[in-house]
């Protein structure tokens, strides 16, 4: 996708001197063959290494569902289908870029990688992954989470992973910050700056993120190259496809051979990326450099964004409270090949039980973004009549966020969507960048 690009995502920048980074500046965090693929934006495909397609075969070809029973219980003459790709352990489409970043540092030699993790749906896939290549695996988790929610935590000790509540007192950073607000509960943002500083300061050690890089929207291809396949079997072509989207990674991985044939001029689609009404980095944010992470040491992206303090209200969707979003997404929708759309909790989970009822599947809160948008989309069909085809990414698994959906059966779930004063507020703390 990156290579139809006429528009380049643009680069990161150094934090420091705000000048483009060079690959000799990332190699100390990320893995050189990783740093080769985040910085290519030329070359329009990579070849699956054997070792990861091996590990793919334990759970993929994920399944592209015709969703019958939700159309029925829609009445509507739209045929939709589903890309299911919760069909592993870790429950979500993390563990596609989890593999292909363990296998990369395995091949450098490395001893062991660092991460952070929020809700934990990352820390899990990276575990497995880990643990399949034998590699040391350092989790720095958010501590409220780490205390709130014990079973992803249990998940990721069961895979051997190291998993650390953060602030911690194993980096300089997490003493500084235990020491400023002793008691605190953590956030991602400082949980990153421990994962990086664990990552830079231990020999044979690397750095790895889970979404937002353009690395990781490739690894994510997977997910699109197989749709493209099973629909071009079947002599399908979707008119409408829809995914949710927090850092971009399921999105940008479902769309990539899609929006190829767009950008050539082969072939049109409608893509809809949805986020939270209470995070709306695409709808209501400012297409402008940002810091990645909230303590402003990681490198400046490109990107729409609500600004690196905007701290979003409590939502279930943890995967979808990042305040920026993919530089590659970014461009493309800043130029116009796809279309975004805010949602609000409620409707969310009232989208999610019905498609659990209807097809089985529990889903995540995050996924059901995309059903939500996918059933309005249906409705519409019904209306007008017509047949269209819609696709949307069904990224994993709740069976983790049953707090979520009890909260949603209790009638306490809140749907709160940030003033124009709040989100200024952030933005107005974007960096200065020409
Ligand atoms: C992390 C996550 C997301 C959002 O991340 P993207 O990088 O935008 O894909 C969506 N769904 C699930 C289940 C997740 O775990």
């Amino acid at each position: 996708m990156r290579a139809d690009m006429k528009n380049k995502p643009a680069p990161l920048l150094n934090p420091g001197t705000l000048q483009p980074l060079k690959a000799e500046e990332l190699t100390p965090i990320f893995c050189e063959e990783l740093v080769a693929q985040e910085l290519d934006d030329n070359t329009a495909y990579v070849p699956i290494p054997a070792e990861i397609l091996d590990f793919y075969k334990m759970y993929r070809p994920a399944p592209l569902v015709r969703a019958y029973c939700l159309e029925k219980k829609l009445g509507t003459p739209a045929k939709i289908y589903y890309k299911f790709e919760g069909n592993n352990t870790s429950g979500s489409h993390k563990l596609n870029s989890a593999i292909a970043q363990a296998y990369y540092a395995k091949k450098q030699g490395l001893k062991g990688v660092t991460t952070e993790t929020g809700a934990g749906q990352w820390g899990t896939a990276l575990s497995m992954a880990c643990s399949y290549f034998d590699l040391d695996c350092k989790v720095y988790m958010v501590k409220v989470s780490y205390e709130q929610k014990p079973f992803r935590r249990e998940v990721m000790r069961t895979y051997g992973a190291n998993v650390t509540p953060s602030p911690s007192d194993t980096t300089e950073i997490g003493r500084k910050i235990l020491a400023e607000h002793p008691g605190t509960g953590g956030s991602l943002g400082c949980a990153i700056s421990e994962a990086v500083e664990a990552a830079t300061k231990s020999e044979g050690y690397r750095y790895v993120l889970g979404s937002v890089l353009n690395q990781v929207l490739l690894h994510q291809s997977i997910i699109g190259l197989e749709t493209k396949a099973a629909l071009d079997k079947y002599g399908i072509t979707p008119d409408i496809i829809i995914g949710c989207a927090g850092g971009g990674s399921n999105l940008g991985g479902l769309i990539s051979p899609f929006m190829g044939e767009k950008l050539r001029g082969e072939k049109d689609y409608r893509i809809i990326a949805v986020e939270p009404s209470s995070c709306p980095s695409f709808t209501r944010g400012k297409f402008a450099y940002d810091f990645c992470d909230t303590g402003m040491i990681c490198p400046l992206a490109k990107m729409y964004t609500l600004g690196s303090d905007f701290i979003p209200s409590p939502n279930h969707a943890g995967g979808l409270r990042y305040h920026g979003m993919s530089s590659i997404l970014s461009q493309l929708y800043h130029d116009g090949y796809m279309e975004a759309r805010s949602v609000e909790q409620t409707s969310v989970f009232e989208a999610a039980e019905m498609f659990a009822r209807v097809e089985g599947i529990l889903p995540a809160p995050e996924s059901s973004h995309a059903i939500r948008v996918a059933i309005d989309e249906a409705m519409k069909c019904k209306e007008t009549g017509e047949e269209k085809t819609i696709v949307f990414g069904l990224t994993g698994t709740g069976y983790f966020d049953m707090v979520a959906y009890e909260r949603f059966h209790e009638g306490q779930m809140s749907d709160y969507i940030p003033t124009d004063a709040e989100l200024n507020e952030s933005l107005a703390k974007l960096p200065k960048v020409d």
